[in-house]
C-alpha cells in the first residue's frame, strides 16, 4: 500500500439535480452504462507534483485539446465495480480494494502513475454517499461504478508516456446486465482474431484490448452467436476468456478455470468464485483446456456445465459453442445446479442476504 500524503476533496455539488421523479424515472428501466448520477469524481496527476485537486463536481463535459496524448495513443484504462443497497437501507460495494490493487496493476503495465489505494477507495465512497439515492432499491439492480484515468498530456510525441494525467469516477444505475433473465448464452470461437499475447496487455483492463475486440465480437454476431471466446494466440486452442467475463468449465464437483498466464484478465468474480465454489466443498482448479477437450468433454457428459462471470452480469451460464469447423451443446439449455448454486452465493453475499465469511462487503453508510 501507498503511505502518499492524503489528498483532500473539494465538494462542488451541482445546482442543476435530477428531480426525484427524473430519478425515479431512470431507476424504473435503467440500461446498463446508458444514464449516470449528478455528480463524478476528479483528480489530477502532474509529473513530480504527483496527485491533487481531487473534487468532487457535478456530472459533466469534459473539454480537452484535440492533440492530448489520450485519443492518438490510448494511454487508458478502468475499473468496474457496484454500490449494492442491503436491506434496511445500507449502501455497500464488494471488495473495493481488490479493485484498487488491480487498477494500480494496470496503471504499471499503461506507464501510468499509480493512485494510493485509500484514495481509490475514498473517491468510491465520496461520489457514493453524494448521489446514495441513485442506488436502486429493485432487488438484482445496483450502482454501478466506473473509475478510469486518461492521459492528457497536449502534444503527439511519442517516445515518452504523458507526464499529466485525470483519474475519474463516473456512476450508473444498473439492471441486469443481459436482459432476459438468466439464460445460457451461445458463444463464437474466434479464430480469425487474437485478444492478447504474452507480453501484452491482456491482464490489464485497459480500453484498447475492447478497441481490439469489438470486430470479434461483431464476427459472433454475424455467427448468430452471443458472445466472442478468446483462444491462446499461438494455436488458438487453448480457451483464455469471453469478451469481458471469465470461463468456468463444471465436471461434476470440479471446476476449471483457465490459469492467469498474463493474458486474461485476472476477474474479481472469478477470485472470488473460486473461493467460494472451495467453501462449497468443490473442487476448484485453475489450469488449461484446450477447445478439443471442452467439445469432448461435453459429448462424453463429463463436462456438465459452463458458465462466465463478472462483475456487470455475475454469472452467465454458457449453452452452447460454434467455431469455423465445429459447433456443441453444453447441458439443456437451463442454467446448471452449479452455476445456480454460486450464483446464489455470490449474490447473496452481495445483497446482504447471506453471510459474508470472508469480509468481502465494503461498508459505504
Ligand atoms: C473486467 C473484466 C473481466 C471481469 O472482471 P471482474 O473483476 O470479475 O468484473 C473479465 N475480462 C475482461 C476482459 C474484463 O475487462
Amino acid at each position: 500500500m501507498t503511505t502518499a500524503q492524503k489528498l483532500s476533496f473539494d465538494v462542488q455539488l451541482t445546482d442543476h439535480a435530477r428531480t426525484a421523479a427524473e430519478r425515479e424515472q431512470v431507476l424504473a428501466n435503467p440500461r446498463f452504462g446508458q444514464s449516470f448520477t449528478d455528480h463524478m469524481i476528479s483528480i489530477d496527476y502532474t509529473e513530480g507534483a504527483g496527485w491533487h485537486d481531487a473534487r468532487l463536481e457535478p456530472y459533466g463535459p469534459l473539454s480537452l485539446d484535440p492533440a492530448t496524448s489520450v485519443f492518438h495513443y490510448a494511454q487508458e484504462l478502468f475499473e468496474g465495480l457496484k454500490a449494492y443497497r442491503h436491506a434496511g437501507g445500507t449502501i455497500v460495494t464488494f471488495r473495493p480494494y481488490a479493485n484498487a490493487a488491480r487498477f494500480n496493476h494496470s496503471c504499471v503495465r499503461m506507464a501510468m502513475p499509480e493512485l494510493p489505494e485509500e484514495t481509490f477507495v475514498e473517491s468510491i465512497e465520496r461520489l457514493v454517499q453524494t448521489d446514495r439515492d441513485w442506488v436502486p432499491t429493485t432487488e438484482g439492480h445496483s450502482l454501478y461504478l466506473r473509475p478510469f484515468i486518461i492521459a492528457t498530456q497536449v502534444g503527439l510525441g511519442v517516445n515518452y508516456p504523458s507526464k499529466t494525467y485525470r483519474y475519474m469516477v463516473i456512476a450508473s444505475p444498473a439492471g441486469p446486465y443481459f436482459t432476459g433473465g438468466v439464460k445460457p448464452v451461445s458463444v463464437w470461437l474466434s479464430t480469425d482474431y487474437t485478444r492478447a499475447a504474452p507480453g501484452g496487455t491482456g491482464a490489464a483492463k485497459c480500453g484498447g484490448n475492447y478497441a481490439a475486440a469489438f470486430v470479434a465480437q461483431r464476427e459472433a454476431v454475424e455467427q448468430g452467436c452471443d458472445q466472442v471466446v478468446w483462444l491462446d494466440s499461438a494455436e488458438h486452442r487453448y480457451v483464455e476468456e469471453m469478451g469481458g467475463m471469465n470461463l468456468f468449465f463444471v465436471f461434476g464437483d470440479r471446476l476449471l478455470t483457465p490459469a492467469l498466464t498474463g493474458t486474461l484478465l485476472p476477474g474479481i468474480t472469478r477470485d472470488s468464485l473460486l473461493t467460494l465454489a472451495a467453501d462449497l466443498g468443490l473442487k476448484a482448479e485453475e489450469g488449461r483446456l484446450s477447445i478439443e477437450e471442452w467439445q469432448a468433454g461435453c459429448e462424453s457428459g463429463e463436462l456438465t456445465e459452463v458458465f462466465a462471470c463478472g462483475t456487470a452480469a455475475v454469472i452467465t451460464p454458457v449453452g452452447s459453442v460454434k467455431g469455423r469447423d465445429r459447433a456443441w451443446t453444453i447441458g439443456d439449455g437451463t442454467p446448471g445446479a452449479v452455476t445456480t448454486r454460486l450464483r446464489e452465493e455470490l449474490v447473496g453475499i452481495q445483497y446482504g442476504t447471506r453471510p459474508d465469511p470472508h469480509s468481502w462487503i465494503h461498508k459505504i453508510g
